[in-house]
């Protein structure tokens, strides 16, 4: 990519692909200078995401299969091992814990261990996880099948409690905090507790937009803000280091942006 692009921010989770107009979504992106992950629920959908973000320098697509789908989707496994030995962001997969998805619990156990196995057969991977009800599970994982070295996980909407979170993050995982969860006492609690090193912004769009409208792109200026009234530090401050944050983790993925 252009090492000299101008970014204004950045989008760790975004469901391009779900969006009732993705190219607009994108053009959007573009337009704010977000840089945006956009994730995929399912190893099929990533091969469209990949043909719409083509002519764009500023999303990039992500491989997954989302834990909520995997009952329908368990099938597309193999597809999404082949994909993550090819392309460097993978996302969104995980673990769901909650009631109306447990009956699918042993297959997303093991579509997520099949998926972190291949990320770390590879290395150069960088992982957005989801992980509702299920953070004690995902860590286990993480700390079972992943090195630090290979694999750099970001908890997406992270909701585990603050001592999960130490935990991931002794094992190098990021945060990406949308401003939906800092609407709650303990969302608020949890994103002033996590490592400044290791936080991110994202918006979850369409699922975790605020109000209608902004949607996607245009809620990351505010979720800066809110973070930096939170965290008490200036809006510059925390945008430099959300900045530095992400730099660090697209390298890793091999993706270079500028320094702010
Ligand atoms: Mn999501």
């Amino acid at each position: 990519m252009n090492s000299q692009l101008l970014i204004r921010g950045f989008d760790f989770h975004c469901h391009v692909d779900l969006h009732p107009d993705p190219p607009e979504l994108i053009r959007a992106c573009e337009e704010n200078a977000i840089l945006t992950l956009a994730v995929t629920t399912t190893p099929k959908a990533w091969n469209q995401n990949v043909e719409w973000s083509k002519g764009s320098h500023y999303v990039y697509p992500a491989v997954g299969l989302h834990p909520e789908l995997v009952s329908d989707r368990f099938a597309e496994i193999e597809l999404l091992e082949s994909a993550i030995a090819r392309t460097p962001l993978v996302g969104e997969i995980g673990l769901d814990g909650s009631p109306q998805h447990r009956g699918s619990w042993r297959q997303q156990a093991d579509v997520f261990a099949r998926s972190l196995a291949a990320a770390q057969n590879v290395g150069g991977r960088v992982a957005s996880i989801h992980s509702r009800q299920a953070a004690e599970e995902v860590v286990q994982h993480l700390r079972e099948q992943t090195t630090g070295d290979r694999v750099l996980p970001i908890l997406h909407w992270f909701s585990g409690s603050q001592s999960q979170a130490r935990q991931a993050a002794d094992l190098g995982a990021y945060f990406s905090v949308n401003p939906r969860s800092l609407e709650h006492a303990r969302g608020v609690a949890l994103a002033r507790s996590l490592p400044e090193a290791r936080l991110l912004t994202e918006t979850d769009s369409p699922f975790a937009s605020l109000a209608n409208p902004p949607t996607g792109p245009k809620c990351i200026p505010q979720a800066v803000q809110r973070l930096a009234s939170i965290r008490d530090v200036s809006a510059e401050a925390m945008a430099t280091c959300l900045h530095q944050n992400a730099r660090r983790v697209l390298a890793f993925a091999g993706i270079h942006v500028a320094a702010r």
